[in-house]
């Protein structure tokens, strides 16, 4: 078995199924995600080679499976158990919105928004004993109250 320093993937070098696995996970890992750009892109920045693309509940699932494969790579700098987005994912008041860097045909940037009631700040350090409390409501006129925020979870892949 080795361990690549690269991508920290295990693999058996003896095995070819191993190797071809080894070999596409790393591609990704090194060049992000393989994402031509299609027709149900929603773009909403556009400069050069890079761009920008919206993904949400709505959006077509080829769309949401290019965010799924971000949302694992992300997951690699994180030290949750869980990816920050499965494609599969139910609508729900957290009105998840994926923005997608996309620098030629490669997803090299993620960046996750939802609404949230509550919030906790705390460092990496700080994690494990970390509290939380309920956001106070924010008059907005004409008896509009909301204690919603947004949230943003910025991931950078490479
Ligand atoms: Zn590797």
């Amino acid at each position: 078995m080795r361990c690549c320093p690269k991508c920290g993937m295990m693999y058996d070098s003896e095995y070819p199924e191993d190797v071809r696995a080894h070999r596409i996970y790393h591609d990704k890992v090194v060049n992000g995600v393989y994402a031509r750009k299609i027709k149900s892109d929603k773009i909403c920045w556009e400069k050069g080679d890079f761009r920008i693309t919206v993904v949400n509940y709505f959006s077509p699932i080829t769309q949401k499976r290019r965010a799924g494969e971000a949302g694992l790579l992300a997951h690699r700098d994180t030290p949750f158990d869980f990816a920050p987005y499965h494609p599969k994912e139910d609508l729900d008041k957290r009105n998840v919105h994926l923005f997608l860097l996309s620098r030629k045909i490669r997803i090299i940037g993620l960046l996750k928004l939802e609404k949230r009631a509550h919030v906790q700040k705390f460092t990496w350090q700080e994690y494990e004993n970390a509290g939380g409390k309920e956001l106070p409501g924010r008059e907005l006129g004409s008896g509009f109250t909301t204690s919603h925020f947004l949230l943003l979870f910025l991931f950078y892949i490479l």
